[in-house]
């Protein structure tokens, strides 16, 4: 080989070695700076878990310092609390699940006078026994095992209840214990003895005074009774002192002595019914009786008294009121005298009525409402209830002038609370009260639809009367019978409205410048011909008058219902058709209704139309009735007992199927459910109203339902027949 050749070789050789290390040095600064990374990556993490190791440790640190401050804190509350139930004056103990004590304090272990097993550890079962052993408890006569049995009996129930003992001395602790969810048991003892010994003086001292009480009503009946024999002697023997010869000076002492009898035996009375009641000793005597008669006969009685002031004294009677009740009419007249009494009593001027109004319920009873204004002297609304109060009158100076025990009331009060009913006053001073009350009675009888039946074609009533409440009672009450009433205050008043239709006239007799009498003189010499009754507090003097021949009828004053009903009736057919006006026969319309009440409230909303009503009590008779009455229109009511509404609908559109007539049967029903009316029309019924009926609707059916040449109903039918 040249050496040229060798030198070429070596050249190469070299400058490959060269390469290669320049590729390795390459190699080894880029795995330099991958360490380098890495070691930085490295370090910086640990930096980070140092400082996390850190924060931790801070954390513990704070953590240990706050659960030292937090165990202080409840160190100390603990230690107030405890400080706490040391200081309260009554017993505070806690046991644990198995009856063992944890702590008790001061009050609590007192009772024990330093016993020295009692404490923390003692089982509840051994607080007993040294309890009864040492004599801390006072259990009377009973067995100490027993004793203890019950007590543990009830310390183990899950909630006990309170139980009162009695310690040796005489104090009394009530014992509250109360489970907690863990079994642990909070112990109150209570020391009660303050409170035991109060209620025991107070027992006492109501048993005294029940005691005195009774003594004092049974002295008061005795007294009372042994007054009334001799008051009799005296009060019976004046009378017939009175019947014999006296000259007039005699004769006046001889009345003083029997009036002023007679009012001691009113008091003697009141103070024995009072203490009756008070003794318990009043039973009360149910029976069928007449109140509106009572009523009457009552205010009758007072009328001489109240007439003699100038008090008109009236009764207004609910026209659809029962008449007759069951209860005690001896109490319920006594009530009503005090009531009515007082206000003639305490009336000066004006007048007093009694009204009495009811709620009839489906079960026979009557809500019954009884109430007696007066336009008297008043009671001030700070007095009002307590005149109801014994022996009080609403003030000493007021109330010499009148006469009275104070004790009516509290008698009415009392008397109406036992029957079950409620007493009650409004009033204003110097203006009148009203004085009230409401017992709820089976009425003895129902009044029937036929008791209220008025004369054919009589619609309108003209009342005269001069004193204002009366002519009110009388128009109101004309007015429930469905007739339209005007009234006048004078004959001359009266005569002035007569040209206007009028088909009855209810005439005061006793009245100024014309009397009743003359005024039906002056009406016949005018030529009104209508019926005329007149009313009067006298009848018989009013049969006297010469004028007589000019009236219909003389009714006595106050006025019961069923003189204006038996009067109505005795002018059946005193209202012809020429006087109502119209021409033809009247318009038949029969009413099946089962419902004595309905029945009535019926005929009063068509009382003052000129029209023929008949009832039937049922579908059987409604169906008779189709037959017997050919009536122009039927108002049928559905449910009714027998036949019912549909069915009788039935058999009268079977029976015209022969006739071809077609009578409007109207349906009157208490349902008013969406499907009943297609139903109800389905049974060949025309139409239907849902109860409670308005006496306009009914009014609107009946003109409707007006036939050719039938004389149209009237009093205000609109519709055209
Ligand atoms: P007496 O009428 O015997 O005093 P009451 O118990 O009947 O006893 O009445 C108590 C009092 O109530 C009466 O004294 C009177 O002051 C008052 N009082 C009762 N009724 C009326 C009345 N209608 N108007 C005004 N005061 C009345």
């Amino acid at each position: 080989m040249s050496l040229a050749n060798k030198l070429a070789e070596e050249r190469r050789a070299r400058l490959a070695a060269e390469r290669l290390l320049e590729q390795k040095q390459a190699e080894l600064h880029a795995a330099n700076r991958k360490l380098g990374r890495h070691a930085m990556a490295l370090s910086e993490e640990i930096v980070e878990t140092r400082a996390e190791v850190q924060t931790v440790r801070d954390e513990n640190a704070r953590f240990r310092s706050d659960l030292s401050a937090a165990n202080q804190k409840i160190q100390i509350a603990e230690r107030r609390l405890w400080h706490s139930i040391e200081t309260i004056q009554d017993g505070f103990a806690f046991f644990d699940a198995d009856g063992r004590m944890i702590a008790a304090n001061k009050a609590w272990l007192s009772v024990f006078d330093g016993l020295e097993e009692i404490r923390p550890g003692i089982a509840y079962v051994e607080i007993l026994q040294i309890a009864t052993e040492e004599g801390v408890v006072d259990i009377g006569q009973q067995d100490a095992a027993a004793w203890r049995e019950a007590m543990l009996d009830r310390w183990q129930s899950p909630a006990p209840e309170a139980e009162i003992i009695r310690l040796w001395n005489g104090q009394y602790i009530k014992l509250i214990d109360q489970r907690g969810h863990g079994g642990d048991v909070v112990s109150l003892a209570l020391n009660i003895t303050d409170t035991v010994r109060y209620e025991e003086q107070l027992k006492d001292a109501r048993r005294q005074a029940e005691a005195a009480n009774k003594a004092k009503s049974s002295f008061l009946a005795n007294m009372s009774h042994e007054i009334r024999t001799p008051m009799n002697g005296i009060v019976g023997m004046s009378e017939l002192l009175m019947d014999t010869v006296l000259n007039e000076e005699q004769r006046l002492f001889a009345d003083t002595i029997k009036s002023s009898g007679e009012a001691l035996l009113v008091i003697i009375n009141d103070v024995l019914d009072y203490s009756k009641i008070e003794a318990g000793k009043l039973d009360l005597h149910e029976e069928d009786f007449d109140l509106e008669r009572c009523l009457y006969e009552l205010v009758t009685l007072m009328q001489a008294g109240s007439r003699d002031k100038g008090v008109d004294l009236s009764v207004e009677y609910d026209m659809f009121l029962p008449g007759r009740f069951r209860g005690d009419p001896g109490r319920i007249r006594q009530v009503l005298t005090n009531l009515i009494g007082n206000a003639v009593k305490f009336t000066e001027a004006g007048h007093v009525i009694v009204r009495a109004t009811g709620v009839q319920g489906a079960d026979g009873m009557t809500e019954l409402h009884v109430s007696i204004e007066d336009t008297g002297i008043g009671i001030p609304a700070d007095k009002a209830k307590h005149i109801f109060g014994e022996f009080n009158q609403v003030d000493e100076a007021r109330n010499r002038k009148f006469e009275g025990s104070g004790l009516g009331l509290a008698i009415s009060q009392q008397l109406i609370g036992k029957m079950g009913g409620r007493i009650w006053v409004e009033s204003e001073e110097g203006v009148g009260s009203t004085f009230g009350f409401t017992l709820t009675l089976p009425a003895a009888e129902a009044l029937e639809a036929e008791d209220v039946h008025l004369p054919e074609g009589l619609r309108t009533v003209l009342v005269v009367d001069p004193q204002a409440t009366r002519r009110a009672v009388l128009e109101r009450q004309m007015g429930a019978l469905g007739l339209s009433v005007t009234g006048a205050e004078s004959g001359a008043a009266a005569l002035a409205a007569l040209p206007g239709a009028v088909d009855l006239v209810l005439t005061a007799h006793t009245m100024p410048e014309m009397d009743g009498m003359e005024l039906a003189e002056a009406m016949r010499a005018a030529g009104h011909e209508m019926p005329v009754l007149v009313l009067s507090a006298d009848p018989d003097v009013a049969e006297q008058d010469p004028a007589r021949a000019h009236v219909q009828g003389v009714l006595p004053r106050p006025l019961q219902r069923s003189d204006i009903f038996a009067a109505l009736r005795g002018l059946d057919g005193a209202f012809g058709p020429a006087m109502a006006g119209g021409g033809g026969r009247a318009m038949r319309v029969l009413a099946a209704e089962d419902n004595r009440t309905n029945r009535l409230v019926f005929s009063k909303m068509v009382a003052a139309l000129d029209i023929e009503l008949r009832f039937a009590g049922n579908g059987v008779e409604a169906v008779e009735g189709h037959h017997e009455f050919a009536p122009d229109l039927i108002f049928m009511d559905i449910s009714m007992p027998e036949m019912d509404g549909k069915a009788a609908t039935r058999c009268i559109r079977e029976a015209e199927a022969k006739t071809g007539r077609h009578v409007p049967i109207v349906a009157m029903t208490a349902h008013a459910m969406g499907g009943d009316e297609a139903d109800i029309l389905a049974a060949g019924l025309d139409r239907y109203m849902t109860k409670p009926l308005s006496k306009a609707a009914i009014t609107a059916e009946i003109a409707a339902a007006c036939p050719a040449g039938v004389r149209p109903p009237g009093a205000g039918v609109q519709a055209a027949c």
